[in-house]
């Protein structure tokens, strides 16, 4: 689920103690070395325009941009009817057909939650810190996500969801998008 949780985001960035989770996305070698021609995009729905259109959409943007090092599964289904999500599949929908900012940065959004649940330990002990410099977070839509936990986990999503569009799109483009 893709839900922007802006609250404090400058603040907690500076913050010295992430550095060490949030570096690891940027300094980790890449497991992702020729990946682009591993990953494997579905669609939901066979013969569907609009998810042959947007697997075709992500095929250029994979080609365009380098993805390799925010790519954490190589598995993707495209499904007109769905929010985006990113377990237990990565599935995108076809709304961004127009925008080919936006359905990168969802891509991205959807694999940065599986980078946090391939280190878990790391992701656990942010979440912590997290909780004592913000002990209370907002909850629901707009400002927060479904849960409290939902919503500091998306702390740590969308800030490496920024961070990854500054680097792909450049910093105007990035904060143009919203963040
Ligand atoms: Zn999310």
């Amino acid at each position: 689920m893709r839900l922007i949780v802006q609250m404090k985001g400058v603040v907690f960035m500076r913050r010295v103690f992430l550095c060490a989770v949030l570096s690891m996305l940027f300094h980790a070698t890449s497991l992702a070395q020729g990946m682009k021609e591993q990953i494997k995009i579905s669609l939901k729905h066979d013969n569907d325009a609009s998810e042959a259109q947007t697997k075709s959409q992500l095929l250029k943007l994979l080609a365009q941009y380098d993805l390799s090092r925010f790519i954490f599964t190589k598995e993707i289904i495209i499904d007109r009817e769905t929010i985006p999500h990113s377990h237990p599949v990565l599935t995108l929908h076809t709304r961004h057909l127009k925008d080919d900012d936006l359905f990168l940065s969802t891509f991205v959004h959807e694999q940065i939650h599986w980078f946090f649940t391939q280190h878990q330990e790391q992701t656990e002990q942010a979440v912590k810190e997290l909780r004592t410099i913000f002990p209370k977070v907002p909850v629901g839509f707009p400002e927060g996500a479904d849960s409290e936990d939902s919503t500091y986990l998306h702390l740590l999503v969308n800030t490496l969801e920024y961070r990854a569009d500054q680097e792909l799109l450049g910093e105007l483009r990035a904060t143009i998008k919203g963040h």
